[in-house]
């Protein structure tokens, strides 16, 4: 274990990347740019991805998540250690099974591995139903 000398928090790994400030006012961008190297890309378009998609929803992170909300939250992501999880709820997984077959899924969350092509338009349109739909299950 390694403990950040600056913010005390114990990482597995000597000088891990983290937001090292306070935990309440993190952005998206000190989310994303605290990941690994190598996904900061995938994040950062995914993310641009659902700006487009939901023009006029608040970004902030909620749950530790970068989250966009109009009213209600309407889906969010997190980078996990070997995929990206969205999570937009568990009508929207439903709704898009079929086009989500080759991906794992569970109640409201999708993985899709960073070692595979991330179906940035097909993410674009769950972040449109879910406004569209308005549901928040
Ligand atoms: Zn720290």
């Amino acid at each position: 274990m390694w403990k950040c000398p600056k913010c005390g928090r114990e990482f597995k790994n000597e000088n891990q990347r983290h937001f090292c400030g306070d935990p309440s006012k993190m952005t998206v961008d000190d989310y994303i740019n605290s990941q690994p190297e190598e996904i900061i890309p995938i994040l950062n378009k995914v993310r641009e991805t659902i700006r487009k998609a939901l023009p006029d929803a608040e970004e902030k992170i909620s749950y530790g998540m970068p989250t966009y909300k109009e009213k209600h939250n309407l889906i969010h992501f997190a980078a996990q250690k070997k995929h990206l999880g969205l999570y937009p709820g568990e009508k929207a997984v439903e709704h898009f099974e079929d086009r989500l077959s080759d991906y794992k899924t569970s109640k409201g969350a999708v993985q899709f591995p960073y070692n595979k092509e991330i179906p940035y338009e097909l993410i674009a349109e769950i972040a449109k139903w879910r406004k569209e739909t308005g549901n928040h299950a």
